[in-house]
């Protein structure tokens, strides 16, 4: 991959405390392509979001965003970048209306010098909430919380989005919605990770997909080629 565009983090290490969870991670995306991260439960795929995203009080790692070095910046200062991790539907603040929310992400997108995502083109891209503008988030079915999320987070022009198991507690067509959704951020050219527990919903929207093992990248597979490498390496070619 051309190293002036894309994120790629070398030697992604995080611990919780004293408890060392991710060892040595190479993980790249190419501009445009959606990445899946899967593995079992406790594996560190959501701590490798976090890692991406800053958050963590420890960690390390070599990281670097359309070819400027983000390694050492703080989690506001990666979001100002153009990271923006979405996390579960779940947890957004349910006394915001669904338009609240949104603008939320809007403001962010302004923060980052980008012109917002419209209404229009955001309801066009999630037609589950499509009239439900003015519902506050507590009223909200959980197909319906988990759009608003993905909504937010495209509606700040982020450059990456970090989706934390996106499909998590929905209907098989719900979330198949939700993947319809997602894969025309890829084509508007922004890069998708995806953490899943569900190899085969990551089918058809992952180009590529990272397996975490006890901390580590135990395989990785390129989807469309279905080529595959195993074990021993911590990252796929470019
Ligand atoms: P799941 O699929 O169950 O969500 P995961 O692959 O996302 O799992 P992580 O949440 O990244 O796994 O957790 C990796 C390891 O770190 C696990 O052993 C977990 O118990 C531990 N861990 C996660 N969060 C914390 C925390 N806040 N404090 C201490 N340990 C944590």
């Amino acid at each position: 991959m051309d190293k002036a565009t894309g994120y790629r983090i070398e030697q992604c290490s995080a611990w919780y405390g004293q408890a060392r969870v991710l060892w040595d991670i190479d993980f790249h995306v190419g501009p445009g392509e959606v990445v899946g991260v899967l593995g079992r439960n406790g594996a560190g795929k959501t701590t490798l979001l976090k890692s991406i995203a800053g958050v963590l009080r420890k960690q390390t790692g070599h990281a670097t965003l359309n070819g400027r070095d983000i390694g050492s910046q703080s989690s506001w200062q990666i979001s100002r970048a153009g990271i923006s991790l979405v996390r579960e539907g779940a947890i957004l603040p349910k006394s915001l209306s669904v338009a609240e929310v949104i603008a939320l992400g809007a403001r962010l997108a302004g923060i980052r010098g980008r012109e917002p995502v419209s209404m229009a083109t955001i309801l066009e891209r999630f037609p589950l909430l499509s009239g439900l503008e003015d519902r506050k988030v507590a009223l909200l079915s959980g197909g319906q919380r988990q759009a608003v999320a993905l909504a937010s987070g495209l509606a700040s022009r982020p450059d990456m989005l970090l989706l934390d198991e996106p499909s998590a507690g929905l209907a098989p067509t719900v979330a198949a919605s939700v993947f319809r959704a997602i894969s025309t951020f890829a084509a508007d050219g922004v890069m998708v990770v995806v953490v899943e527990q569900h190899e085969a919903w990551l089918r058809g929207l992952a180009e590529r997909t990272y397996w975490i093992d006890l901390g580590r990248v135990a395989a990785s597979k390129t989807n469309r080629s279905d080529s595959e490498q195993q074990g021993g390496r911590n990252e796929i070619a470019s």
